[in-house]
């Protein structure tokens, strides 16, 4: 699944996550980089709806995570964009939610650098021309 990725609309963002969700073995920790409107969520939308919940997936910007009961166990959605210091994220209960069948997706997660376990991916979200180059590496 590692590799570089040209994504022309928010369609194809949804079934890439679809496809990396096939590559999840939990524990993990994915880290989803890139500018406001990039596609973090769309992508985490087809990672949530290809584990077997039909949740309809919204940025958990104000509430700071979410939680979807999927086929492989809970998923975690964090979105850190509103925190001022990752001191916040001591209030997420994190270590509760990075048990061996956890999925953790973050996005902005240099925002809670120091606080947050360190990624098993990263998967980062460029604008090209219309679309989106997205770049996926194992860490
Ligand atoms: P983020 O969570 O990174 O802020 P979202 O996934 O919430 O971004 O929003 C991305 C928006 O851009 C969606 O409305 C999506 O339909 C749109 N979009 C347009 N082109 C693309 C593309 N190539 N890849 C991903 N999203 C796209
Ligand atoms: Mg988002």
């Amino acid at each position: 699944m590692e590799g570089e990725y040209q994504i022309l609309d928010g369609e194809e963002m949804r079934a890439l996550g679809e496809s990396f969700a096939g590559a999840l073995q939990p524990p993990e920790v994915v880290y989803l980089e890139g500018d406001l409107g990039a596609g973090k969520t769309t992508f985490v939308q087809g990672v949530v709806n290809a584990l077997g919940s039909k949740a309809a997936v919204v940025s958990p910007t104000y509430t700071l995570v979410e939680e979807y009961f999927t086929a492989a166990g809970y998923v975690h959605h964090l979105d850190l964009y509103r925190i001022q210091t990752p001191d916040e994220v001591d209030g997420l209960a994190l270590r509760d939610r990075c048990g061996d069948d956890s999925i953790l997706l973050i996005e902005w997660p240099e925002r809670g650098i120091g606080a947050l376990p360190s990624p098993s991916w990263e998967v980062s979200m460029g604008y090209h021309d219309s679309g989106r180059t997205v770049c996926i590496t194992r860490r």
